[in-house]
């Protein structure tokens, strides 16, 4: 399959173009707004065509594409798209509008197109765990969940993450929605309340670089959840708690560690190394499941939806100080 990169970005040279590869497809083209990035990423990845602009990938022989973008850029990237033809795989969060998101994923439906969302890591062994253990009962019956997920955002992504509200930025935007996938990816729904506090610690510049939320879902489970970008120190992990065991995974929500797993029971706490999977590469394998109509993880457009509602019922509810009933635009997020 042949794709052009839109977006000469850090996460698609360091990430994306290899995963691409690694199913054994084709970078053919990449597009930038400026034509020296553009230049520059294609030979630093050996990619035959650097463009300024979209228009002629349709002549190029394209049959997907992949947004990296800032957030406010993706929609109309879609769009254009799904009006060509090509499958989408579409950086998170999908939009910073809902509206977006669904003119998005109405789009590539009607243009019979496959649109993906790059939560690569609904993919890590992990997650994957914890939702098998959901799913047959392990944990009896499931009460909570509490997921750490504030890091120490790096040097050379403290860019428009921090200042630009336009562009999507501000941590809730970035990281509450990883932890909306995950945790429906786990759960197996998505909540239906939210209540949230943001904050600022210096780091941001006049957004919110610190946010805790807590949301409620349909069978009555409640998931607190920190994501943060200014705190170096301190565990990331997911907890799972049920009424007969807790499921504590450690190191896990990283771009490029597997992590471990403690299960917790009456029998004592049994501790398991997680094999070492490249998250983004699975990201590509299940968007080819998808394509094939095999039964697939892939997130789709809907899971960027959805996962973009909660982020944004987050901010709501901080400014408001209000619980948010979260608006899907559809019945339960389903
Ligand atoms: P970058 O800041 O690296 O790139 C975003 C855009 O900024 C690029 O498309 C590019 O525009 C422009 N740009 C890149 N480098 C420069 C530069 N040196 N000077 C000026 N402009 C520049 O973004 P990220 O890679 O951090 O994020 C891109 C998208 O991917 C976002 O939607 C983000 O949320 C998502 N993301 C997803 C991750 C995941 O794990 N799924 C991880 C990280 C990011 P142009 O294309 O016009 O050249």
């Amino acid at each position: 399959m042949r794709w052009a990169f839109i977006g000469a970005s850090n996460i698609a040279g360091r990430w994306m173009v290899d995963a691409v590869r690694s199913v054994g497809d084709d970078v053919i083209a990449v597009v930038s707004g400026d034509p020296d990035r553009a230049k520059a990423f294609a030979d630093a990845h050996h990619i035959g065509h650097a463009l300024a602009d979209e228009s002629p990938l349709k002549g190029l022989g394209v049959d997907a594409v992949y947004i990296s973008t800032t957030n406010e850029k993706h929609e109309a990237s879609v769009l254009r798209a799904a009006a060509c033809g090509f499958h989408v795989l579409c950086e998170k969060p999908l939009a910073t509008r809902l509206e977006s998101a669904r003119r998005m994923v109405n789009a590539c439906h009607v243009a019979g197109v496959t649109l993906g969302t790059n939560f690569h890591l609904r993919h890590n062994q992990v997650h994957q765990m914890m939702r098998d253990s959901v799913r047959n009962g392990a944990l009896g019956q499931m009460v909570c969940v509490r997921v750490n997920h504030s890091v120490f955002l790096p040097h050379n992504l403290q860019g428009w993450r921090l200042k630009d509200k336009a562009a999507g930025g501000g941590v809730v935007l970035d990281i509450a929605v990883h932890n909306a996938d995950s945790v429906a990816f786990i759960l197996g729904e998505y909540p239906e309340e939210v209540t949230a506090l943001t904050g600022n610690s210096g780091m941001g510049e006049g957004l919110e670089d610190t946010a805790m939320s807590i949301w409620r879902f349909p069978s009555g489970i409640t998931v607190f959840t920190h994501q943060g970008f200014a705190t170096p120190y301190g565990e990331k992990g997911i907890e799972l708690l049920g009424t007969k065991a807790a499921l504590k995974g450690i190191s896990m929500l990283d771009q490029g560690s597997p992590g471990t797993v403690t299960l917790m029971s009456d029998q004592g706490n049994q501790l398991t190394e997680m094999p070492d999977v490249n998250l983004y590469n699975k990201v590509l394998e299940n968007f080819h499941k998808a394509l094939r109509g095999e039964s697939t993880d892939m997130a789709d457009g809907k899971a960027g939806l959805n996962s973009l509602a909660v982020a944004l019922s987050i901010l709501e509810s901080a400014k408001s100080g209000q619980t948010v009933h979260v608006n899907y635009g559809h019945p339960q997020g389903q």
